[in-house]
């Protein structure tokens, strides 16, 4: 039987802010599929045209705020420690040269991202370095045709095969996502109107104490 390796998941976003739709969605991950870590891995992020700007730094420090009593996830805060923009294949790349080639990596995205992943920066690489882990909403469907279809069908994999190879499969999960969205909360604020119960209580403490999101 293949042997199982140490398996490392990536959570990509903004986090612009944090909230619990991204906190149940990484927690469960981790969970069901059993990773033995959970890192979420904060990007930088582009101006927005007509939204206040909220620096890298106020982004990491309410993830940080978020996970500090979550012992099942990490903050993994690479790529803000970068200037500049930052693109999934390097961050992997760096990942993998420093955990070596005896790890299991793989990196979460949204069908969405899935369906953009051929305008990617070098996205051939991908999965070279990690396995990709897709979350579909119930109901919703990978295309049947194109390139992704192909990718899909070429890479496909279940569980054992993501913990006891490094890279190079698609997993494909349905899970049920939380209806909260970052820009949801940005327009709820901007409005004059309370996101709680959205997200955790000191996040909100934090964006209150430091006036985020106001126009
Ligand atoms: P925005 O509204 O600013 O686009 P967002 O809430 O979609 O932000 P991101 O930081 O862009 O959050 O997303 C990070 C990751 O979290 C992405 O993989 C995205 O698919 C996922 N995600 C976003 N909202 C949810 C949710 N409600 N439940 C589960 N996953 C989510």
């Amino acid at each position: 039987m293949a042997q199982k390796m140490k398996t490392i998941a990536l959570f990509g976003g903004t986090f612009n802010p944090v909230h619990f739709g991204h906190l149940r969605m990484a927690l469960e991950l981790k969970e069901v599929l059993g990773f033995d870590e959970m890192r979420l891995l904060p990007s930088h992020q582009p101006a927005h045209r007509g939204e206040p700007e909220v620096s890298a730094a106020d982004r990491h420090d309410m993830l940080a705020l978020a996970l500090e009593n979550c012992p099942e996830l990490m903050l993994d805060d690479r790529e803000l420690r970068r200037e500049g923009a930052t693109y999934t294949v390097d961050t992997l790349e760096e990942l993998r040269s420093e955990l070596g080639d005896k790890i299991s990596l793989s990196f979460c995205m949204g069908l969405d991202s899935l369906l953009g992943l051929p305008g990617w920066h070098r996205w051939e690489k991908l999965l070279t370095l990690a396995h990709l882990v897709v979350v579909t909403r119930p109901g919703w469907h990978i295309p049947r045709e194109g390139e992704v279809a192909e990718l899909v069908a070429q890479h496909r994999g279940d569980m054992a095969e993501l913990a006891s190879e490094p890279a190079g499969r698609i997993l494909i999960r349905e899970q049920t996502l939380l209806p909260i969205s970052a820009t949801g909360v940005r327009e709820l604020i901007r409005s004059g109107r309370s996101p709680r119960y959205l997200l955790p209580e000191r996040v909100l403490d934090y964006i209150e104490t430091h006036r985020l999101y106001r126009s």
